[in-house]
């Protein structure tokens, strides 16, 4: 172990093979249909500038961003990828749009007004995505703005449609009517617009079949180890493992009081140990008196409130070498799987993972080399 490492507080390791794994299975479902991966957010806490440069030497050509200056970054560690970029056309973005071959996904038709005047000036075709919403009522065009481009198909004059992209609402939730519904409202959209390729689904929705997967798949959470599946088994691997330091150990004499506010009680003579996470790190306030951690093959709960840079753990009963001043326990790892971390602090794997602070040490695992 390296002196750094020893002296870390928190290690946060990021298992790269098991990350280009996961996007091969991903791949596997859905071909013939193309796997893109969705690297927003910093690859959703990840690490981008590891997350990209892995992904491209296992065969994903084509990355998906939301915003232009995450689609840059994707640029200058993917020199020859397909970068699509979902939050649309930036003010004035349109030069370095096309001089950074990024393909705009236009989400109204003001957008497509911009690029088709872009193009205009240019006196050549830009290529770029057209979203479609469906029933997120969020981005994309609505029903009124699909009707106007029907009607008016001039509106696409100088633009390269790549893609017609649309979103699914509740992809995550099997029985929900709302995926088929949102199948078909894509189908009938495609049949009245000019023939394209086609962008449906996220990674819960390469899960519902075949019919869901059109020309390329947007998978993001299930790269990372998050359960696209939650009413099944994970068929991804773990990508991610946070291991956090011991820093001390106390006697908790009933009838004390643990933390801030002092809302937890002692109930009877016992031992806290106080680890060195805290909200400042991603650890959810929201975790303080429900979470748990695994300490020494052990499962051990969180008490009292989480602070910024701490949070303080019942031991009681580890036997006493278990647990330790510079030990380590896990609080994200094979007995704590990030969706179970994500359900005990009422959120979901996403979030855990996209608030993984800046303070950890960073571990990553590469892939095993490539024969
Ligand atoms: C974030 C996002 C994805 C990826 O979703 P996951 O559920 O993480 O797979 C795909 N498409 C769009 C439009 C997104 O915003």
């Amino acid at each position: 172990m390296t002196d750094d490492l020893r002296r870390a507080s928190a290690i946060l390791t990021i298992d790269l093979g098991a990350l280009v794994d996961n996007w091969r299975r991903l791949r596997d479902r859905v071909a013939p249909a193309e796997c893109a991966a969705v690297v927003k957010a910093d690859a959703y806490g990840l690490g981008v500038s590891r997350v990209v440069p892995a992904l491209a030497a296992a065969g994903c050509r084509s990355f998906v961003v939301a915003q232009f200056e995450e689609a840059l970054k994707v640029r200058a560690l993917a020199p020859e990828a397909r970068i699509l970029c979902l939050g649309g056309l930036p003010p004035g973005a349109e030069g370095d749009m096309v001089e950074q071959r990024i393909l705009p996904v236009l989400n109204h038709l003001g957008e497509v007004a911009a690029w088709r005047s872009h193009a205009a000036r240019r006196g050549k075709a830009l290529a770029a995505v057209i979203h479609i919403d469906t029933g997120m009522n969020r981005l994309g065009l609505g029903p009124d703005e699909l009707d106007a481009l029907v009607n008016m198909p001039e509106w696409l004059n100088g633009i390269d449609v790549r893609y017609w992209m649309t979103h699914l609402a509740c992809a995550d939730e099997f029985d929900s009517p709302m995926n088929r519904q949102q199948l078909d409202r894509f189908k009938a959209a495609l049949a009245r617009l000019p023939k394209a390729k086609a962008s449906f689904t996220n990674s819960s929705g390469i899960f519902h079949g075949p019919d869901f997967h059109f020309d390329l798949a947007r998978p993001g959470c299930a790269l990372y180890g998050v359960n696209p599946t939650p009413h099944l088994d994970n068929p991804m691997r773990d990508v991610v493992r946070l291991d956090v330091r011991v820093l001390q150990v106390r006697n908790v004499d009933s009838p004390m009081t643990v933390g801030y506010g002092a809302t937890h009680r002692v109930e009877r003579k016992g031992k806290v140990a106080t680890i060195a996470v805290g909200y400042a790190d991603g650890y959810l306030r929201s975790l303080g008196g429900r979470g748990h951690m695994f300490v020494n093959g052990r499962p051990a709960a969180v008490v009292g409130r989480v602070s910024m840079d701490l949070l303080t753990v019942d031991v009681t009963d580890l036997p006493e070498e278990a647990v330790q001043p510079g030990g380590l326990v896990e609080l994200i790892g094979p007995n704590r799987p990030v969706d179970t971390v994500a359900a005990e602090g009422g959120t979901i794997g996403y979030e855990i993972l996209t608030s993984l602070g800046p303070r950890y040490h960073r571990v990553y695992l590469d892939p095993p080399a490539m024969t």
